[in-house]
């Protein structure tokens, strides 16, 4: 699993920590534009023409498999529960129709090279061993990406954490390993709606470790009813335990259509700084304890092997997502098929790929202009903690970011959200800044995909 994501929330901005302070936890800006932007091409551009002048010695690679066992409380990612009548086999056909008809679009003229590829959901591992074997095929085979060479990562979850599939993405080339524990607490798993054991999810910890996969990302969440300071730092200590190379914090969101949105859960002031609380407790605990900060979410081992992780700040960097929930970037357009929530909807536009004969072209999507991408430059820089190399984005843009963002700098500076302390040429988040992440997003976001959000049904 990836612990989710990105929809804006329930709160409007008022003021939590101060005169002119939105509220904290607004969205999680992952990707920009988020796909609640994105709307029928009506043209539907072949990914020939698409692709023809893009630079393609670099792609990433993401395979999105969009199953799971259970369906978590918080969770908006496009995946649904369970797959009857055979429906995992019948989705990997259509991967593997996609695939060639990507392969082809992206043509010979130019060298073709893949520098990492990732395999996310939903739960990957909800296939079987078998099934792995052939989602490995097919990136290799069909797509060219040589999964020995380049960073793999795989999201997986404790009950499909088996060692026989482990034995296939590490003989494969997997080099790290995410799995979404949430919490070592069995309550707080169960108040989050994601009933399990704490037993079964140290089990499965002991098997990834076993299979030797350089790199063990866990994911937790913070802001659990009835979570406190203590419970929240035992989760931490039982997931230092492993000695993970990565550590993912998530505040809880309760979003609409999800299984705690729909029971009625809600946010207030108060969870606000409840999250705020148990955020700054984290990061402490962790900082005191050998990990470095990459970003509000993820944290580090101090001299672990480096990954290509899903926080990675890759401005400029194509994609090529192939799956129905997966999304491509070229320079100019963001494209993917139809969103939702809703598990009905879901199943619909699955059984839709599955059936689907012709991946020549981009379904939905939301082109992305010079004004956008100094947008998502500049967001996907400044929420790392290491912040923005200023030579690189006028070098890029033809000025320094304050000479496009000067209203929205000086607000965060005023707000103390910049570190004033950074090197010269070094845009960078105060650590309250990084604390406000989720709020300072958002305010980055364009007026024209602001509105597509807002006026996006959700279903
Ligand atoms: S395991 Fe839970 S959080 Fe992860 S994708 Fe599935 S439902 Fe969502």
């Amino acid at each position: 699993m990836s612990t989710p994501a990105s929809r804006p929330v329930t709160a409007p901005a008022t003021a939590l920590s101060g005169p002119g302070s939105p509220r904290p936890y607004q969205s999680y800006v992952y990707a920009y534009p988020h796909k609640t932007a994105y709307r029928p091409l009506e043209d539907r551009p072949a990914l020939r023409a698409l692709w023809a002048r893009e630079p393609k010695d670099a792609l990433s690679l993401y395979l999105h498999i969009p199953f799971c066992e259970v369906r978590c409380g918080f969770c908006n990612l496009f995946t649904r529960i369970g797959a009857p009548d055979e429906l995992t086999g019948r989705y990997l056909d259509a991967l593997d129709r996609q695939a060639v008809a990507v392969r082809e679009a992206l043509g010979d003229g130019t060298p073709v090279r893949f520098a990492a590829a990732a395999f996310g959901g939903g739960t990957p591992t909800f296939l079987t061993a078998a099934e792995l074997e052939r989602l490995c095929d097919i990136a290799e085979k069909r797509m060219g990406a040589d999964l020995t060479a380049v960073p793999l990562s795989v999201e997986t979850s404790p009950a499909t954490a088996t060692a026989d599939r482990l034995a296939v993405l590490a003989e494969r080339g997997t080099t790290r390993v995410s799995i979404g524990v949430q919490s070592f607490v069995d309550a707080e798993a169960r108040a989050a709606v994601r009933p399990q054991r704490r037993a079964d999810v140290e089990a499965a910890l002991g098997r990834i470790r076993e299979a030797g996969i350089p790199v063990l990302n866990i994911d937790l969440i913070y802001g659990i009813d009835g979570q406190t300071e203590r419970t929240w730092l035992s989760s931490l200590d039982a997931a230092l335990g492993w000695e993970p190379e990565e550590l993912y914090l998530y505040p809880l969101y309760v979003r609409p259509l999800t299984g705690l949105g729909r029971l009625g859960a809600a946010g207030d002031a108060a969870w606000d700084e409840q999250r705020l609380r148990l955020y700054r407790a984290g990061r402490d605990h962790l900082l005191a304890r050998g990990y470095e900060q990459v970003s509000m979410r993820m944290f580090r081992r101090r001299g672990a092997p480096p990954s290509a992780s899903d926080d990675h700040a890759c401005q400029t960097d194509g994609m090529i997502g192939l799956g129905c929930g997966a999304r491509s970037y070229t320079s100019a357009l963001h494209y993917s098929f139809d969103y939702a929530v809703d598990m009905g909807q879901i199943r619909r536009i699955i059984d839709d790929f599955t059936t689907t004969e012709d991946f020549s072209r981009a379904e939905v999507g939301r082109r992305v202009d010079e004004d956008e991408a100094r947008r998502r430059h500049l967001l996907q820089s400044l929420l790392q903690a290491e912040g923005m190399d200023v030579a690189g984005y006028r070098e890029r843009f033809g000025v320094v970011p304050a000479g496009h963002f000067s209203a929205e700098l000086e607000r965060f500076a005023a707000r103390g959200w910049l570190d004033t302390a950074a090197a010269p040429g070094r845009l960078r988040l105060s650590p309250e800044g990084l604390a406000h992440s989720d709020a300072l997003g958002p305010e980055l976001f364009s007026p024209a995909v602001r509105a597509a959000m807002a006026s996006y049904e959700l279903k």
